[in-house]
């Protein structure tokens, strides 16, 4: 099970009734921060899922609605009493440790360490998140700008009657079912002669900030969930999408339905566009059931069965 809450959907500047973009995910006990502008901490507090346990902090990119929050959330981490033992990973772009560590000029002294980890976006390239496994890919803005990607995977079904056959003793079951050989009748049982066929686990995608590219729709291919920068509403806006680097209501759906998505969110809406609904129908005509994000738009990402 994953959980994801979308902490704010504002591009560029704050605005009274609109956090900037930033998304919650929280997964066995873990809680992700990915994208920090002014004012996440805030929208953290309302949504209230607790602060002490976000253990990992993604930046997508050095853009200020993205990073200018980090000082002030990581201070209200350590107030929260997260301790020396919690170690906090910081997740970015190629230098990612030199920004981050500029903007704690004025955050020097928090009471747990911080680990920095720079990714490339090379498909190789994977992080740890407990069992959840992380990778990047390169968008296409004005400046390098990672996009992320969370897998869980899922163990095949143990299948008893297989296991019964064989007559292994029901204390083996949980061993094989680990995925550990274990040895019975002076032979060594593997685990897939108990275990079912292989299926699909959990997956969650977060764009922002990016032109779409056919590179990113192969990186969210058949994703449960994407949540994707929608910058513009206005076809009209296209010139205006391409020069700044960003997109339209109508290439974000088609990034989705390329990508296969089972769900679209969108996010990082132009504090120009008040009213984000008003041009729904753009995206709908392309995606149909899209979600426009609002601020603590929640979904727990499980399992069909
Ligand atoms: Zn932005
Ligand atoms: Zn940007």
């Amino acid at each position: 099970m994953i959980d994801v809450s979308l902490l704010g959907t504002g591009g560029t500047l704050p605005l009274p009734d609109r956090f900037l973009s930033s998304l919650l995910v929280r997964h066995g006990g873990r809680l992700i921060v990915v994208d920090c502008g002014e004012g996440t901490q805030v929208s953290l507090r309302r949504l209230g899922w607790g602060l002490k346990d976000i253990g990992t902090i993604l930046i997508t990119h050095f853009h200020a609605d993205h990073i200018a929050g980090l000082p002030g959330l990581l201070l209200t981490i350590g107030n929260s009493g997260r301790g020396s033992d919690e170690p906090l990973s910081i997740v970015g772009p190629r230098g990612i440790q030199r920004v981050a560590e500029s903007l704690r000029v004025i955050a020097p002294h928090l009471p747990y360490p911080i680990r920095y980890r720079e990714m490339t976006g090379d498909s190789v390239d994977t992080f740890e998140i407990g069992d959840l496994k992380l990778r990047a890919c390169l968008g296409e803005h004005d400046l390098t700008c990672l996009a992320y990607r969370f897998d869980l995977s899922r163990a095949p079904a143990f299948q008893p009657e297989l296991a019964k056959e064989i007559g292994l003793p029901v204390q083996m079951w949980r061993v094989l079912q680990k995925g550990t050989p274990v040895e019975f009748n002076n032979r060594m049982v593997q685990p897939e002669e108990v275990l079912g066929p292989p299926r699909p686990g959990l997956s969650l995608g977060f764009l922002t900030d990016s032109r779409p590219t056919r590179k990113l729709v192969e990186f969210f291919t058949d994703v449960d969930l994407l949540v994707t920068e929608a910058t513009y509403g206005d076809p009209e806006d296209q010139p205006k999408a391409i020069d700044n680097k960003h997109m339209t209501f109508a290439e974000s759906a088609a990034l989705g339905a390329a990508a296969r998505a089972k769900n679209l969110w969108f996010t990082h809406f132009t504090p120009a566009m008040p009213n984000p609904d008003y041009f729904r129908k753009h995206a709908e005509a392309v995606y149909p059931g899209v979600v426009l994000g609002r601020e603590h738009l929640s979904m727990t990402l499980s399992y069909p069965d």
